[in-house]
């Protein structure tokens, strides 16, 4: 225990019955160090700057010493991966601390990944390596900056035990933060198990805490409502990735938050040319996690969680909800894409003039990120022979662009104010492959300074930041053929 520190811990999840999780403690494995503190997560959580330099701070993240009032769990769920159902999986490396209070009085979750094994390891040994956990790091943070709901990181701690994956590799601890870590897998676990008592005490804990709105509703439309919440933000999740070109690689019932955030990253990755059959996880051959492929295995996941719901509440009133998705991503993802275009009215023939411009990048694989910060430059009574040099077909092209040019007239669009606006929602900096890559391959060699500039560029993806002038370009030679897969 350590007076000095001004965290205090306790944790909701404790409330419910206690065949829900179990109790495990940190298992130190070598000696530690703070490789990175994240300062947006601690401004979030009020916490002071200075108290990352603190070593008890480093000891707390590093499992060395639990934080007054902590009791830390793992808990039980299951899932469908890759299509097949697994009846348990459960925090294998993932021990959740407690909970902590922000300024608004927010609480917050902390979890130590890869602190060590817990009963629900299974045949892992409850450790991450640095190289995934950088990445998770990073990302996190990118999707914060990005306005894209996910798990938050506090820090990295580095460890110099031995990590065993393909090659022997660094071992590294992520301290996760989340209002809750619950996962569709989580109803799945206690709906398919038979225990649909421990089902409704799970789906009540969720509506109390998260969506105390729907606290005052009966059964089942609580339930109902519950679903419906899933259904909503799943759908917004799934828009605002695929309008940023985010591709999460594993999206398993296990990895989908019951709260629509971005959780559990590992072989992600943002598109650098644009191109719909995207594949960034190595091992899915069958392409079933491919970039376009997304909202359908979004819309696939809630199915799974309508089946985990349907002891709380008859299936025939959850499917209209289901079955509501569709228009809910649509709607969602075309408001983006017309943000994202400059166009502030919503016209019926939207949808066409966005597909056609999709269709446009995917014919030469423009850099996606690039590209729309380059029409932000579109002249709506120029020739914009810039926007066309970068397309090879420049009379494809050109055609588009007098649709668009037409299309901005309508609305009386200002090009100077357009551009403004576009700057503000088409981020010039995105966490490429390459990036994470260059920024994983020196903190092995000791040096965590690129963690630093990354994480500073990510939280403000919008603005130019002429420091990091390298930053927007797409992969350089020796970086086209990086792979990454489910292994970290
Ligand atoms: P993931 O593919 O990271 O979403 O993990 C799928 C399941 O495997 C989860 O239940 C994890 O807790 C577990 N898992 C992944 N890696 C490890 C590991 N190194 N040790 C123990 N469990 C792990
Ligand atoms: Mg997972
Ligand atoms: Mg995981």
């Amino acid at each position: 225990m350590n007076a000095r520190l001004p965290l205090d811990f306790d944790l909701r999840y404790l409330e419910l019955p206690d065949d829900m999780y179990e109790r495990v403690l940190p298992i130190p494995h070598g000696s530690h160090h703070l490789v990175h503190a994240n300062p947006g997560a601690f401004e979030r959580l009020g916490l002071d700057p200075a108290l990352a330099d603190d070593p008890a701070f480093v000891a707390l993240c590093a499992g060395h010493q639990l934080p007054r009032g902590a009791k830390p769990i793992a808990t039980v769920y299951a899932g469908h991966q890759f299509g097949g159902w697994v009846p348990q999986l459960g925090d294998g490396r993932a021990l959740l601390l407690g909970e902590l209070r922000d300024p608004h009085g927010e609480r917050w979750e902390v979890q130590l990944k890869g602190a060590g094994p817990t009963p629900f390891s299974r045949m892992g040994d409850g450790r991450a390596v640095l190289r995934s956990t950088i990445r998770e790091y990073l990302c996190s943070e990118a999707m914060a900056g990005l306005g894209i709901p996910s798990t938050q990181a506090l820090a990295i701690i580095g460890s110099d035990g031995p990590v065993y994956r393909e090659t022997l590799e660094t071992g590294a601890i992520l301290v996760r933060l989340a209002p809750t870590h619950i996962r569709f897998g989580h109803f799945e676990y206690y709906a398919h198990s038979g225990r649909h008592e421990r089902l409704a005490q799970l789906a009540d804990f969720v509506i109390e805490h998260h969506l105390p709105e729907l606290a005052e509703r009966p059964k089942p439309e609580r339930y109902l409502g519950l679903y419906e919440h899933a259904v909503d933000c799943t759908a917004r999740l799934l828009a605002a990735w695929q309008a940023v070109g985010f591709a999460h690689g594993v999206m398993n019932t296990d990895n989908m938050s019951i709260l629509g955030l971005t959780i559990d990253y590992g072989p992600f990755g943002f598109l650098d040319g644009y191109y719909p059959g995207f594949i960034c996880n190595h091992s899915d051959a069958a392409g079933r996690y491919a970039f376009k492929r997304q909202p359908q295995i979004g819309w696939w996941n809630l199915a799974c969680l309508e089946a985990a719901l349907s002891p709380l509440a008859p299936r025939e009133a959850m499917r209209p909800l289901l079955d509501s998705y569709g228009d809910r991503f649509e709607s969602c993802y075309f408001d983006l894409l017309r943000a994202k275009l400059g166009l502030r009215e919503t016209r019926a023939e939207d949808p066409e003039l966005i597909i056609a411009f999709l269709d446009l990048l995917a014919a030469y694989r423009n850099d996606y990120t690039q590209t729309w910060r380059l029409l932000a430059n579109f002249r709506r009574d120029a020739d914009n022979t810039a926007l066309l040099d970068h397309f090879v077909d420049r009379e494809r092209c050109a055609a588009w662009a007098v649709r668009y040019a037409e299309r901005l007239r309508a609305e009386g669009s200002d090009d100077a104010e357009r551009a403004a606006r576009m700057n503000r929602v088409n981020p010039k900096y995105v966490l490429r492959n390459w990036l994470a890559q260059r920024a994983i391959e020196r903190a092995q060699a000791g040096d965590y300074a690129e963690i630093d500039r990354l994480l500073h560029i990510l939280r403000t993806p919008c603005d130019e930041h002429p420091e990091a002038a390298d930053c927007d370009a797409p992969p350089p030679d020796w970086a086209r053929d990086i792979e990454v897969s489910c292994s970290s």
